[in-house]
């Protein structure tokens, strides 16, 4: 069985590719990332949101509703 060793943890700041900056967690010190809470289409995704509220409405015209 091997001891694990714990790799030092910092707080760093992490840069991403979008130009946003956040502090994370990390082994690594200056994170870079290409993506980030702020670009990630999870997030921003609002578009999604938007089409489905279209669906629904069309689904209201055709039923009456
Ligand atoms: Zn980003």
């Amino acid at each position: 069985m091997k001891t694990a060793i714990q790799p030092k943890y910092y707080i760093t700041t992490a840069t991403c590719a979008c130009g946003n900056t956040f502090e994370t967690g990390s082994i690594k010190q200056n994170l870079r990332v290409e993506i980030c809470s702020a670009c990630h289409p999870h997030f921003t995704g609002k578009q999604k949101f938007i089409d489905a509220g279209g669906r629904v409405d069309k689904f209201k015209k055709k039923y009456g509703i």
